[in-house]
Order: C-alpha cells, then sequence, then structure tokens
C-alpha cells in the first residue's frame, strides 16, 4: 500500500512527489509517456523563476524527475485504466498491475485539441504535428503554417522562425490571444505573417501534404496555399488543450471538463487531490503547477495524518 500515488508526470505531478518524497510518505508516481509533460516538448521556458536560457523543457523536466527520484519517489511508465476513488483505500488499475494507495494526487495534464479539419488526421506525421519541438526540424527551409492564436501559437511560431523559410500565423480573429510580449515579437519578427481573421478549411497532399485551403472568416473567400517546388510545408495546430479527465469522469465534480479543487488542491472525493493543467483554475503555467504540487502533497501529507 503506497501513501501517495501520482498519477502524471508533468512539472506538477514532479514536484508532488518531490513533496511527498521528502516527506517520506511512500510514493508511486505513474507516467504513459515521458516525464516532464507538456513542459518537455516546449522549446525555451522563459517564464519560470530560476530557469537559464540554457534551459529547455526537457532538461528542466531531467532536473525534476532526478530531484523527484532522490526523495526515493518509485516511477512507473504505464497507463492508468481505471480509478477506484471511495473510501479510505484508492485502488489504481493500469495496464499492467493493481496498486493501492491512501492518497491519490492526478495530474494528468491537458492535450492538444484536434481541430477535425478534413485532411488534419490523415496528414498527421506527414506535414500536421502538434509539436514544434519533436517535429520542426522536418520542415526546415520551408513555409511553416502555424494555426492559433494563443501562448502556445505564437511561442512555438517564434521557435519555428530559427527553421522554416517563413512562419504564417493562420488566426480566426484580429486580434491574438497571447500575451503582449509575444504579441510584440512575432509583430515585430520579419520571417512571421500573421493571417488574421482565417481558418483552415481542408488539408490536401497525397502520401505527404501538398496544400491548405484556407477560409477569410470575415468574406468566407477560400484561397488555397501549397508547398513550394522542392520546400516542405508543414502545419503546426494549437489550438487549445482538452483536460485529460476521461478516467474521472462521474467519479469527481468537473468544471468544463476541468477537475474542481479547493485551496488545498482537494477534490470532491477526500483523499484525492488535482493539480497543474487538469485543475479548474485560470493561470496554467508550469509556475503555477509546481506550485499546485508542493500543496497538494502537503495537504496529502495532512490527511494521511487525520486517517
Ligand atoms: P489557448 O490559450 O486556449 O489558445 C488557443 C488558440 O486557438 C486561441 O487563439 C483560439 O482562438 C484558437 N482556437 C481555438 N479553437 C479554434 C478553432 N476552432 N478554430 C480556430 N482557432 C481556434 O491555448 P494554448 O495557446 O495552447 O495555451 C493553453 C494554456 O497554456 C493557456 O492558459 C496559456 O496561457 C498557457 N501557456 C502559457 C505559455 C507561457 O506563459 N509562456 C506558453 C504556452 C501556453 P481565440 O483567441 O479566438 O479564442
Amino acid at each position: 500500500m503506497y501513501d501517495v500515488i501520482i498519477l502524471g508526470g508533468g512539472p506538477g505531478g514532479l514536484t508532488a512527489g518531490i513533496y511527498s518524497g521528502r516527506a517520506n510518505l511512500k510514493t508511486l508516481l505513474i507516467e504513459p509517456n515521458i516525464l516532464g509533460g507538456q513542459m518537455a516538448s516546449t522549446t525555451g521556458v522563459e517564464n519560470y523563476p530560476g530557469a537559464s536560457q540554457e534551459d529547455t523543457g526537457m532538461s528542466l523536466a531531467e532536473k525534476m524527475a532526478d530531484q523527484a527520484r532522490n526523495f526515493n519517489v518509485e516511477v512507473k511508465y504505464e497507463t492508468a485504466e481505471s480509478l477506484d476513488l471511495e473510501g479510505p483505500v484508492k485502488k489504481v488499475k493500469t495496464d499492467q498491475a493493481e496498486y493501492e494507495s491512501k492518497t491519490v494526487i492526478l495530474a494528468m495534464g491537458a492535450q492538444s485539441r484536434r481541430l477535425g479539419v478534413p485532411g488534419e488526421e490523415e496528414f498527421t506525421g506527414r506535414g500536421v504535428s502538434y509539436c514544434a519541438t519533436c517535429d520542426g526540424a522536418f520542415y526546415q527551409g520551408g513555409d511553416i503554417y502555424v494555426i492559433g492564436g494563443g501562448n502556445s501559437a505564437v511561442e512555438e511560431g517564434l521557435f519555428l522562425t530559427h527553421l522554416a523559410k517563413k512562419v504564417y500565423i493562420v488566426h480566426r480573429r484580429d486580434a491574438l490571444r497571447a500575451d503582449k510580449y509575444l504579441q510584440d515579437r512575432a509583430l515585430n519578427n520579419e520571417k512571421v505573417e500573421i493571417l488574421w481573421n482565417t481558418v483552415p478549411e481542408e488539408i490536401k497532399g497525397d502520401k505527404t501534404l501538398e496544400s491548405m485551403v484556407l477560409r477569410d472568416t470575415q468574406t468566407g473567400e477560400l484561397r488555397e496555399v501549397k508547398k513550394a517546388e522542392g520546400q516542405p510545408m508543414g502545419i503546426f495546430f494549437y489550438v487549445g488543450q482538452d483536460p485529460r479527465t476521461d478516467l474521472v469522469e462521474g467519479l469527481l465534480d468537473l468544471n468544463r471538463g476541468y477537475i474542481v479543487t479547493d485551496e488545498d488542491m482537494a477534490t470532491s472525493q477526500p483523499g484525492v487531490f488535482a493539480v497543474g493543467d487538469i485543475r479548474d483554475k485560470k493561470l496554467r503555467q508550469i509556475a503555477t503547477a509546481v506550485g499546485d504540487g508542493a500543496i497538494a502533497a502537503n495537504a496529502a501529507l495532512s490527511y494521511i495524518d487525520h486517517l
């Protein structure tokens, strides 16, 4: 029996691990992919205190993971399939085994939203991507289209200017949602062109991506942008995130799909906490996920002390 099982190894889950491990709680962290979560696939991490210019999302993830392991957090690369969160003994069933714990900290984060444009799924991995750091290099010297106008679209679009001939940010409105400092950088970058009031309508190709049909949201006019001869063309979707709450639907109170917590990160089920992007909150950042993780581990300790 564990004291704490953490589901998800992003910055929120890893910090919860560091704090619960350091408090001598027997802690298991379950992660289906790589430690670091979305942070691991972001390029620069400029707004996390203490991160140096050399730090990438991946290097920070490695440091946080090392710190958690140093406090005896056990890590298993498994996929949670079902949860029993009622009563004093929580059960987590994964694709490999079943585990019991006094508390559970949910840190599964969020995943890139699919827009559902015709051709999007078909050309994913063959011109369409959701991760600039993973796939940007495939489009070196070509035209890259980034769909979306939030922090992710603009930040990753700016990163892609180092690889692309030109980066087009395709945004459905006439104003970006991204933070002002990112907007300024994009507007002042000669490799960036913003296609205002524009949305993708269809993605076309043969074996790989050849073109994209764009629609002007104000006039309805359609036009097709094509791959230039001898150059690659890439499309990166950054149209928001969806919380990974499938496992807890019907088990916990949710708001707009996100897990509702109190200020101790406690959910509607005693002994179950939620941290990071999966939680209903205003500011989704590494810094806030880390704060959530520390609070949740402390609250888990206090819950166990009162069992
Ligand atoms: P986001 O802030 O929700 O932005 C999504 C963007 O996609 C918006 O510009 C939205 O347009 C557009 N969009 C959504 N649905 C669309 C549709 N059906 N068709 C066309 N466009 C569509 O998502 P995000 O950029 O992934 O960021 C997620 C969270 O992480 C945010 O809280 C963000 O602040 C945070 N984040 C922070 C940083 C940082 O601080 N450095 C970096 C990355 C992410 P509208 O603007 O018209 O709604």
